[in-house]
């Protein structure tokens, strides 16, 4: 009988626990030195019950960790030009750090007009152009929280990327293609794949590194898992399923994300650091 090897699963819930006790208790620290608390304004519009699921999620998180939560809830008949009016009244607002714009924001708005008019020093989402610049360019800035979260857990579990095959399935503004330059700024050697890839089995079988970010359950076979791979499931599909036939890749990674509790956690957990860290920039700035 064929040998299999057990991955050794990701915890993302026990290290975005970690992140989350320091960011709390460098923003208790800062609340001391300067009396301010850092604060993150959530935007959300219309009312997309996922949306408000997520928003009051993070808000709660925040909350939790010591980071004043201010919300602002557009209608769902908002115009792009509402969004963008609302969103730079709070890159004006010194009392707030940070910026979370939940997306999608509706089709009949301009999303990325919307993304671009918060503050590159409070885009602690890691959403404008700037911060996808600086992300590709390997210069200071925020990252895109999920792909961030995901190399925090390479980090963690000292996956050395330099000259590996990093074979990124899905190339979304938010998540594949940032995760890519990230992957590709540490020296991977990187394959972004979409829904018009030719053969994407025969790729996803060469990847050292491999990133699900589809949105397909299931979507990655296990029998396309190269045996001793790191897999790094981003999917969160009905059902608690990831993109990635979990069980059956175990049986072939050497390091896996479970679905829920591998990548998912992280987000928070990067958004809240990052607040912090926009929080203390800005409030040192002014000290
Ligand atoms: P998205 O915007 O819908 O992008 C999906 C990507 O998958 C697209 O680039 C698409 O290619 C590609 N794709 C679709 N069908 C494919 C196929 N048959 N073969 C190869 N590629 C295909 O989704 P997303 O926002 O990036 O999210 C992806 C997944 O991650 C979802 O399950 C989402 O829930 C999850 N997610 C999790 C977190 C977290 O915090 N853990 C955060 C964000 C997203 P095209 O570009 O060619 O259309």
């Amino acid at each position: 009988m064929a040998q299999t090897q057990t991955a050794r699963p990701m915890d993302g819930t026990a290290l975005a626990r970690r992140i989350i006790e320091t960011s709390a208790a460098t923003a208790a620290e800062l609340r001391l030195r300067t009396g301010k608390a850092p604060c993150l304004a959530t935007v959300l519009v219309g009312d997309d019950p996922a949306s408000v699921t997520y928003v009051r999620m993070k808000r709660r998180r925040c909350e939790s960790a010591g980071i004043v939560s201010r919300h602002v809830a557009l209608p769902a008949t908002s115009t792009t030009q509402d969004v963008v009016d609302a969103v730079t009244a709070l890159s004006n607002d010194p009392d707030v750090h940070g910026i979370l714009l939940q997306h999608p924001v509706g089709p009949h708005i301009d999303e990325r007009a919307a993304f671009e008019a918060i503050d590159p020093a409070k885009d602690v989402d890691g959403v404008t152009m700037h911060s996808f610049a600086a992300m590709s360019f390997g210069l200071p800035g925020f990252v895109s929280c999920t792909p961030g979260g995901i190399m925090r857990l390479l980090d963690e579990y000292e996956v050395d990327l330099a000259g590996k095959h990093a074979v990124v399935v899905g190339r979304s503004a938010i998540l594949g293609k940032p995760a890519g330059m990230l992957l590709l700024g540490r020296d991977a050697t990187v394959t972004y794949c979409h829904s018009r890839t030719a053969d994407l089995p025969s790729i996803v079988q060469q990847a050292d590194v491999l990133l699900a970010a589809v949105g397909k359950p299931r979507f990655i076979a296990g029998a396309d898992i190269k045996p001793g791979a790191v897999v790094l499931d981003a999917g969160y599909n009905d059902g608690n399923v990831g993109d990635v036939d979990f069980e059956a890749a175990a049986e072939r990674a050497r390091l896996i994300t479970p679905v829920p509790g591998g990548v998912g956690p992280m987000t928070i957990a990067v958004l809240l650091e990052q607040t912090v860290a926009a929080a203390t920039l800005q409030l040192g700035a002014a000290a």
